[in-house]
């Protein structure tokens, strides 16, 4: 099954796909233009993979990782299906990054690959923008790279685990104003998910409502103000996203580089 969270009427609703409209919990059937989406799941700790596709890593320049590198992200940073993200004008180089994200289920801890599956409770779809203008280190992106407010759509669908019987095997999708511009499938993914759930329960605990984004395949460029961005994976749901610029949010000058705040 597919689930949303929306707000709709002064308050906060899990609402299904009916005939292409929204059946909220409490039985009404309301218009998806009527709606404002929130995050599928209420994200808690959230991980998420550089360079685990070996054809981004390449575009990149970068030899493919012989570990996983992960990052976490602030829930400052997440946002729903339909939303703006801000791209503050002195940004040069802001790209997409279409993801698969992986729902944990329960607590999960030193879990071994071929039970990874047994802690997973389903999927969603994510953007995982960066400001490659502060990128210092592809290895350890830092968090004006990628903890920005706005700059983590997700959505639009909690898809059950169920209902994807073949995570490492589903296509990706980006479109930006209509145009495809990347490309890709799970399948290429360096660290797949068991070996993910592994690894990260190795040395730490996993809850219910911790988030995987996997990481993206190659195909990432520059978007401007005004675009639209579509990052779609197959059966889970196509997450749509426009940009916009610091006049929306009132900023009235850039941020300072780093050295001009201390
Ligand atoms: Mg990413």
């Amino acid at each position: 099954m597919k689930r949303a969270r929306v707000a709709y009427a002064g308050a906060i609703h899990g609402a299904v796909e009916v005939d292409d409209q929204l059946k909220l919990e409490d039985g009404r059937i309301v218009d998806e233009s009527e709606v404002i989406w929130l995050p599928p799941v209420k994200p808690r700790t959230v991980f998420a993979l550089g360079l685990n596709y070996a054809d981004h890593a390449k575009e990149l320049a970068f030899n493919a990782p012989t570990e996983p590198l992960v990052f976490l992200k602030g829930s400052n940073t997440f946002v729903g299906h339909r939303a703006e993200t801000l791209r503050p004008a002195d940004a040069t180089y802001m790209h997409y990054e279409c993801e698969l994200a992986v729902v944990i289920g329960r607590e999960a801890r030193n879990v071994k690959r071929e039970n990874a599956y047994d802690y997973v409770s389903g999927y969603t779809v994510a953007n995982d923008y960066a400001i490659r203008d502060y990128l210092e280190n592809y290895y350890r992106p830092n968090l004006r790279v990628k903890n920005r407010d706005t700059c983590t759509p997700i959505g639009p669908w909690f898809v059950d685990k169920e209902d994807i019987p073949d995570p490492m095997n589903l296509t990706l999708r980006t479109y930006v104003n209509g145009e495809l511009t990347q490309h890709g499938s799970t399948k290429d993914m360096i660290f797949g998910i068991p070996l993910l759930i592994e690894y990260l329960s190795s040395f730490m605990t996993l809850n219910k409502d911790d988030i995987i984004l996997t990481g993206t395949p190659k195909g990432s460029v520059d978007t401007v103000v005004g675009d639209v961005v579509v990052t779609e994976v197959e059966g889970i749901g196509r997450l749509v996203n426009t940009i916009v610029g610091d006049e929306t949010f009132n900023v009235s000058k850039p941020l300072q580089p780093a050295e001009k705040l201390i």
